[in-house]
């Protein structure tokens, strides 16, 4: 038994072969080709037969956008070139790939499956997995299974209210999680403070290019003020969204991670932890803990998550 888990991403598409205790018995990886889905399904089916394809079991697809689950769609995917909405992603890759079944889950979901099977989170009933990126994105394990909703959007934590009426979010509306935590947010904050003449080492580093994750890093150690303050508002934002989400689920363990998250470091969740524990009601003996996985989690949930599908494993 084996199993394929593909996390697609918007510069590049990574590969892992699943075995059935968890191990990785193969990994690999490619750029995500700029001209739509034949190109990418065509990509990630050479990533399969490099990995060797004897041995599977089915694919599991993680991908970052709005899917439909039932029907094998990627509806919308803004981060993919030249992506056609609607696309039956599925359908297209079980063909490329022999007839293989194949499980499609957003990146996320996938992310948050890896970390309670096989990271941070393992032993546990209850999680809420959030990631700490570009967005904030995060994902609801219940009673021992992956939580989808009734429209399949359960655990949009980054687009929680955390401040009525405060800082635009991405998504269009203000004051949510995201609007604080989100490094693209965070990004245009600190730009509309340059624009107003505050001095930052954030813009001065960062110039025209995108200010990433280690621009924050090393704004923080040269003890850039307002790259400090940011940091200060993303993790009370956190702090506040998880709280409010734990007090309405009880959930007990919290699993922080993700690309700006892993950047900053174990400090960065030790202070989300706090501010959580702050702002609850009842905080029981709950936890918040670092992710474990790194790099690898989309694509090795992924392949938990087509395991638990169509294995019937837990999840
Ligand atoms: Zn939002």
């Amino acid at each position: 038994m084996g199993w394929i888990g593909i996390d697609l991403g918007g510069t590049k598409i990574y590969g892992v072969h699943v075995g059935p205790a968890g191990e990785i018995r193969a990994e690999a990886k490619v750029k995500t080709p700029p001209d739509g889905p034949a190109s990418v399904v065509r990509a990630i089916s050479s990533l399969i037969s490099q990995m060797g394809s004897d041995d599977i079991d089915g694919i599991g697809l993680g991908v970052p956008g709005l899917i439909d689950r039932d029907l094998g769609l990627l509806l919308k995917a803004p981060n993919i070139a030249g992506w056609d909405s609607n696309f039956p992603i599925v359908e297209a890759l079980s063909a490329a790939s022999g007839g293989l079944a194949v499980v499609l889950e957003n990146d996320v979901n996938a992310g948050t499956m890896a970390e309670w099977r096989l990271g941070a989170g393992r032993g546990t009933e209850e999680m809420l997995g959030v990631f700490v990126g570009t967005g904030i994105g995060a994902g609801l394990i219940l009673e021992g299974r992956l939580r989808h909703g009734g429209g399949g959007n359960a655990g949009e934590l980054g687009h929680m209210v955390v401040a009525q009426g405060g800082r635009p979010c991405g998504c269009g509306h203000r004051g949510h999680v995201e609007s604080y935590a989100g490094r693209a947010c965070m990004e245009a904050e600190a730009r509309r403070q340059a624009a107003k003449g505050r001095r930052t080492e954030l813009v001065a580093l960062a110039g025209e290019k995108r200010m990433t994750s280690g621009v924050f890093a090393r704004a923080l150690e040269a003890d850039d003020p307002l790259a400090g303050e940011l940091i200060e508002e993303a993790v009370q934002a956190l702090g506040a969204g998880i709280a409010s989400a734990v007090s309405l689920l009880d959930v007990g363990t919290v699993i922080v991670g993700g690309g700006l998250a892993d950047r900053l470091g174990p400090g960065f969740v030790s202070r989300v932890g706090r501010a959580t524990i702050e702002s609850i009601f009842a905080a029981n003996d709950m936890r918040v803990l670092a992710a474990e996985l790194g790099d690898r989690t989309g694509a090795v949930g992924a392949a938990l998550v087509a395991e638990a599908q169509l294995a019937g494993v837990r999840g």
